[in-house]
């Protein structure tokens, strides 16, 4: 079973990260993310989805990806969504040096930049592996990492739509951040999973908002 939810101890082992974000009971925000996109199909199904519901969310693109599908990435944008940075390559950062990390982020904020005009100072690294020197050298570039306190784990194809939608839902309470994947892998649970979840939770007074991200471009 995909560990669903991040325990506190380990949250605070990285305190500069953003895991969830503080939340007043009463202001049921929560912040959808949604990986590795965009892609045609998955992402357009996202799209519609979030806006049958009136809901803001967290896109964190792979540059590559962004280059491959201008239009769609101009889409993510238009909608009012945040189109953020999920490295060029979706590398990770364990494996890595420094100097070779920072070059697939800075690629991926050019994309960003060139694509959309717009390249918010948002970072998620993929899998959630970053070596804590290259989480400094980003936070001191004037990125914010963004991690997340919910994982729907979508992408297990050992697991059932229904069962994601439990684990998922269980977990979701104000200021989570929830991770999805606009991904083809993801897309059979996705596509069962993200609209319930949106209904149940829209049910019960929950609104759904884009992580907000700082303005300037920061250079690497
Ligand atoms: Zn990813």
């Amino acid at each position: 079973m995909a560990f669903h939810s991040v325990p506190k101890w380990v949250q605070k082992l990285a305190p500069g990260y953003w895991w969830e974000l503080p939340t007043p009971k009463a202001d049921k925000s929560i912040y959808l993310t949604f990986d590795d996109g965009p892609v045609p199909g998955p992402t357009e199904f996202v799209l519609d989805a979030l806006a049958a519901y009136r809901a803001e969310a967290t896109f964190f693109a792979v540059g590559d990806n962004v280059r491959r599908y201008p239009t769609l990435a101009q889409r993510v944008v238009a909608e009012g969504h945040v189109l953020a940075n999920h490295t060029q390559h979706h590398v990770k950062g364990w494996g890595l040096s420094q100097v070779a990390y920072l070059q697939e982020v800075a690629a991926c904020q050019q994309a960003l930049a060139e694509v959309t005009g717009q390249a918010p100072a948002l970072f998620r690294p993929p899998y959630g592996r970053i070596k804590p020197g290259q989480g400094r050298a980003l936070r001191a570039a004037g990125y914010q990492v963004v991690m997340w306190s919910v994982l729907s784990a979508d992408y297990d194809k050992r697991l059932s739509p229904g069962r994601c939608l439990i684990e998922t839902y269980q977990r979701c309470q104000p200021g989570s951040i929830v991770v999805f994947h606009d991904s083809v892998k993801a897309a059979p649970r996705l596509e069962r999973v993200l609209p319930a979840l949106l209904e149940v939770l829209a049910g019960e007074g929950y609104t759904f908002a884009a992580l907000p991200a700082g303005k300037a471009a920061p250079t690497l």
